[in-house]
């Protein structure tokens, strides 16, 4: 496993429409262990195969769902893979939330997404799966499944003011951490 280089909005690869995997290879299999480890090395909880300047449909996803109670013990961390994701359905509730972008460092925004979505894709062995997500989850998802359609979620914002710059080493950019979408 290695970590990669990011790649950031300049990069044309960012802006174009990525390619469906027709049959997984090694080096697929290779670039998803790369990219789970850039994942968790950057931080962030998703990365899209474009951000690594490969076009093709390709995401990972990791992420613990929020405890019930603030006294219960952490969620463990679940781990997706999905390979030609698509969103099949999603909510007609839509919710507002502050997304930054591993690909657009230094920057946050607020988008609208829907509260909950079923994503369809294969796993890494090439065999079918359904994720029913909500909340965050279902954020994280939206935002990966764009990059691999060319957008970035500076295009979607609520509105231009709404996006704004956090300076490292201040206390919002160590919340930007969580909010690092990926
Ligand atoms: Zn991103």
């Amino acid at each position: 496993m290695a970590v990669r280089e990011i790649v950031v909005i300049e990069h044309p690869v960012l802006r174009r429409k990525a390619k469906k995997i027709v049959k997984i290879t090694a080096e697929h299999r290779k670039l998803i262990e790369d990219m789970i480890e850039t994942m968790r090395e950057a931080p962030g909880v998703g990365l899209a195969a474009p951000q690594l300047a490969v076009g093709e449909r390709l995401i990972v996803v990791e992420w613990a769902d929020e405890p019930e109670h603030e006294d219960d013990p952490p969620k463990k961390k679940k781990l997706y893979v999905v390979i030609n994701p698509e969103i099949v359905r999603a909510s007609e509730e839509m919710v507002q939330g502050t997304e930054g972008c591993l690909s657009v460092p230094g920057w946050v925004g607020d988008v609208l997404r829907h509260e909950a979505v079923t994503v369809r894709g294969l796993n890494r062995h090439g065999e079918k799966i359904k994720i029913e997500a909500d909340g965050w989850l279902a954020r994280i998802f939206q935002h990966e499944i764009d990059h691999l359609d060319g957008v970035l979620y500076i295009d979607k914002l609520v509105s231009k003011e709404s996006l704004r710059r956090v300076e490292a080493g201040t206390e919002e950019a160590g919340d930007l951490r969580a909010e690092a979408i990926g």
